[in-house]
């Protein structure tokens, strides 16, 4: 079991219950409210579960930022059955913060889940662990089990005449099953490829061919927390067009680092400051990466008033992402951070598509070499150029994943590659 998250000094919205003892038995989940807003919203009509979601601003909090609402509102009216994926496989380098909820509060991601499944009449829930999550699976099996020992999960739930059945599966251990074509795929039985586009949503054509909604542990978990308080107020915890609160895995050179619930909007300093305490051995923040090792880098002086919202970061030049805020300091050297990335990313490439699986192991050699002392100066450009041939011509946003570090590091830090390189 994970140590108590550190989450104090943030607001306690949706991790209200994490550390509580005995918090994920359903007996005193149930005391403390689970499955109250799951009766609420089953005694509505399952079109306005969907547009209550989509007017509080809901955007998910996996990686794109698409609103929840509106992603459950493309479900075709006349396709059966359907399914409800939950994506709990939080593998983007930085990011751990879908594990707590697992963890501290499995029947918040559950009821969430169910209020899901009944807004898109959906028959059964598939919850897609990740391999190495051995405790959180543990945990899951147990609450899953609880929660249809109450009828909570089953046939006809709370009399409604909806029928909805709850299945773990796992992963096994490759990043790109967190690509929710590849998360189906691998549902399916199949290897975890990433399937090409169009069809873009999964919401017409998933699951075996069927309408499914593919969503994160954080953003499900929100949607409880809605039905409390309501959209209107949900949306106004946060910024413009960002409602409510994020979880923010806070890593790199930081005296604190953890796992912090802010209002969507916060200035990054409350975070990087406040609560992570500044940068270690009080050097200079360098650079950061705001939202998973997969965005571009931001230097020091392009972050000083940012704010951590999906606008305002991809206004400074980057994404908000999986809200996993890395923060780089003087002392760190960015090739050697395009090495560590490049080594992710080639070993995770699924080799389906040739710019990525090529041009990832190319970018590792390259970076290798250049570290290595043994780069001629054209590797840089060439680093550059080999990024740019996979930007965009994947079939999978992996091949931009490595892509936009890579060319945000180059371009912004390139003095520190031409040192290491001949003439
Ligand atoms: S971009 Fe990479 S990970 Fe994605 S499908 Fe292509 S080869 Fe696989």
């Amino acid at each position: 079991m994970s140590a108590t998250p550190n989450v104090s000094g943030g607001v306690r919205f949706l991790s209200r219950n994490f550390g509580l003892p005995g918090q994920t038995g359903i007996e005193s989940a149930m005391k403390r409210g689970a499955y109250e807003m799951l009766k609420r919203a089953v005694a509505m009509k399952p079109e306005d579960v969907t547009a209550l979601v989509k007017a509080s601003g809901l955007r998910g909090h996996g990686g794109a930022g698409f609103s929840a609402g509106m992603k459950w509102s493309f479900v075709p009216k006349d396709k059966f059955p359907r399914y409800v994926c939950v994506n709990a496989d939080e593998s983007e380098p930085g990011t751990c913060k879908d594990r707590l909820i697992l963890e501290y509060d499995p029947h918040l991601l559950l009821e969430g889940a169910l209020i899901c499944a009944f807004a898109v009449q959906a028959e059964r829930i598939y919850i897609y662990i990740r391999g190495e999550y051995f405790y959180p699976w543990r945990v899951m099996e147990q609450a899953i089990a609880e929660a249809r020992a109450k009828g909570l999960i089953g046939q006809n739930i709370l009399g409604t005449g909806w029928s909805c059945d709850v299945q773990l599966a796992t992963g096994a251990g490759q990043y790109i099953c967190g690509e929710e074509t590849g998360l189906i795929e691998s549902l399916e039985g199949k290897k975890g490829w990433p399937r090409l586009k169009p069809p873009f949503y999964p919401a017409a054509i998933g699951l075996w061919g069927k309408p499914t909604i593919v969503n994160n542990v954080e953003t499900l978990s929100f949607v409880p927390r809605i039905f409390e308080i309501g959209a209107e107020a949900f949306a106004g915890m946060g910024s413009p067009k960002n409602g409510g609160t994020g979880l923010f895995s806070l890593s790199g050179c930081v005296k604190n680092p953890g796992v912090y619930e802010l209002p969507m909007g916060t200035p990054l300093q409350t975070l990087l400051y406040d609560l992570g305490g500044g940068i270690c051995g009080n050097r200079k923040l360098k650079a950061l990466i705001p939202g998973g090792s997969s965005s571009h880098i931001l230097k020091a002086e392009e972050c000083e008033n940012l704010k951590l919202d999906f606008e305002s970061v991809a206004a400074a030049g980057s994404m908000l992402g999986s809200a996993a805020v890395m923060a780089i300091d003087e002392s760190v050297s960015i090739p050697r951070l395009t090495l560590w990335m490049a080594r992710f990313y080639a070993h995770e490439s699924c080799g389906q598509c040739t710019p990525c699986r090529e041009g990832t192991g190319w970018i590792l050699r390259l970076v290798t070499r250049i570290l290595e002392g043994r780069g001629r100066k054209r590797d840089v450009d060439d680093l550059f150029q080999i990024a740019d041939n996979i930007d965009g011509k994947t079939i999978c946003a992996l091949g931009q994943a490595v892509a936009w570090p890579t060319k945000s590091y180059v371009t912004k830090f390139r003095h520190e590659f031409d040192a290491l390189v001949k003439e």
